[in-house]
């Protein structure tokens, strides 16, 4: 009281008016960026996304002369585990596999995404090969002991995982996404629930 007169207020109200349109529109930027980089059912990044942090990351990398680390997963017999369960159940799986991935690299700068369907990749920057193989063999671990309950009943699912790294199995992006894919069919071949590299 007695501070602010009345042309003060109008003033602060035009001020805050514009303010409010601002942060509103800020906000809803934001919401509609992230509608066109993360996927819906699990919030992880989408394959586009990746690619571009992915060309980003190579050349940092090159400039930095450090390795870049790249997984590639893919769920196991997960056409048996709808069958069984029921597509919804499928749906909780991929959203509790989702969290176990976000929760494992949880480090900033590491970047997590769904590639398609019950497929991931995961891109780990600034980090050897040896170092990610350990990295997603204690993550198959994880998701084979993770108990899923659905309709009362424990279920459970495993991963296979590919690795590839850059430079020292690819000189480019396509390269190294190549890579990872032909070590993730290895590891599928060698029985699943396997990393390989
Ligand atoms: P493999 O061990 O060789 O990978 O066997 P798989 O059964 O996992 O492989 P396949 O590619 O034959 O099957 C993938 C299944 O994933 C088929 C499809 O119904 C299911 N799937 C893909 N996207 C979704 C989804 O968003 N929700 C659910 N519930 N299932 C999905
Ligand atoms: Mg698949
Ligand atoms: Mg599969």
């Amino acid at each position: 009281a007695h501070h602010f007169s009345t042309d003060d207020l109008r003033v602060l109200r035009t001020i805050a008016d514009l303010t409010s349109i601002a942060i509103e529109n800020a906000q809803l930027y934001e919401h509609l960026e992230n509608l066109a980089i993360r996927d819906g059912l699990t919030n992880l990044y989408l394959r586009r996304h990746m690619q571009d942090r992915l060309t980003e990351e190579i050349t940092r990398e090159m400039r930095r002369n450090q390795e870049l680390s790249f997984l590639m997963i893919d769920l196991d017999r997960f056409k048996q585990y709808n069958d069984a369960f029921g597509h919804m159940a499928g749906d909780i799986v991929l959203k509790t596999v989702a969290q176990i991935l976000v929760d494992h690299f949880h480090e900033p700068g590491n970047l997590v995404c769904r590639y398609g369907g019950e497929e991931f990749c995961v891109l780990l920057p600034d980090t050897p090969k040896a170092q990610a193989i350990g990295m997603a063999n204690e993550l198959r671990k994880k998701i084979e002991t993770r108990e899923i309950i659905l309709r009362r009943q424990k279920t459970h699912i495993t991963a296979s995982i590919g690795v590839a790294s850059f430079p020292k199995d690819a000189r480019s992006k396509e390269e190294l996404i190549i890579k990872a894919d032909e070590a993730l069919y290895k590891a599928k071949e060698g029985g699943r629930n396997k990393v390989c590299g």
